[in-house]
C-alpha cells in the first residue's frame, strides 16, 4: 500500500497520530475532523496515500465514496441535520490543505451560512467527542 511518511493522514492510518474513528475497512477509514466546520464534520479517506481525485484508481475512489455514504447516513441518523454536503478538494487552488485524498462529510443546518472554503479553526475537543459518540452509535 502506498504511504507517505510526511503525510498526516498516513500517520493517522498507521496509528501514529490518534483520531476519533467512525469506521474502518481494508481500504478506507473515516474519522472526525479536528477543526470541524460544523458539529459532526467527518472525513472519509483511502488508507493508501493518493494525493487527489485525478491520481487515484477508480476502485479506491468507489470504496472511499461508499464509506462517505455510510458516514453521511450515520450523521443523518445521529444528528438529524437539515442536509449533508460531501465536499472534496483537489489542489491548493481548491483549498486542499492535506494532500491525501479525502471526502468531507458536512452536516448542514438551514441558515448556517457555511462557506465552501470555511477556513479551519481549532475545534472544541469535548464537542467533537460528543458528536463522535452520537454518530458512532448510529454507524
Ligand atoms: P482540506 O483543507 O484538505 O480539504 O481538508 C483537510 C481537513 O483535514 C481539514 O478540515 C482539517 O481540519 C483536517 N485535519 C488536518 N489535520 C488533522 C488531524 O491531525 N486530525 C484530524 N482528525 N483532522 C485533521
Ligand atoms: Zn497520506
Amino acid at each position: 500500500m502506498t504511504s507517505d511518511p510526511d503525510c498526516i493522514f498516513c500517520k493517522i492510518v498507521a496509528g501514529q497520530i490518534p483520531c476519533l474513528s467512525l469506521y474502518e475497512d481494508d481500504e478506507t477509514l473515516a474519522f472526525m475532523d479536528i477543526n470541524p466546520a460544523n458539529t459532526g464534520h467527518a472525513l472519509a479517506i483511502p488508507k493508501a496515500h493518493w494525493q487527489d481525485l485525478m491520481s487515484m484508481p477508480d476502485a479506491t475512489l468507489a470504496a472511499t465514496a461508499r464509506t462517505a455514504k455510510q458516514v453521511a447516513a450515520a450523521v443523518h441518523r445521529a444528528l438529524n441535520p437539515d442536509g449533508v454536503n460531501l465536499v472534496q478538494a483537489n489542489g491548493p487552488g481548491a483549498a486542499q490543505s492535506v494532500l491525501h485524498f479525502h471526502i468531507h462529510v458536512l452536516p448542514r443546518r438551514s441558515g448556517d451560512e457555511l462557506k465552501l472554503n470555511w477556513g479551519p479553526l481549532p475545534g472544541d475537543m469535548e464537542a467533537i467527542r460528543a458528536a463522535h459518540q452520537r454518530i458512532q452509535s448510529a454507524m
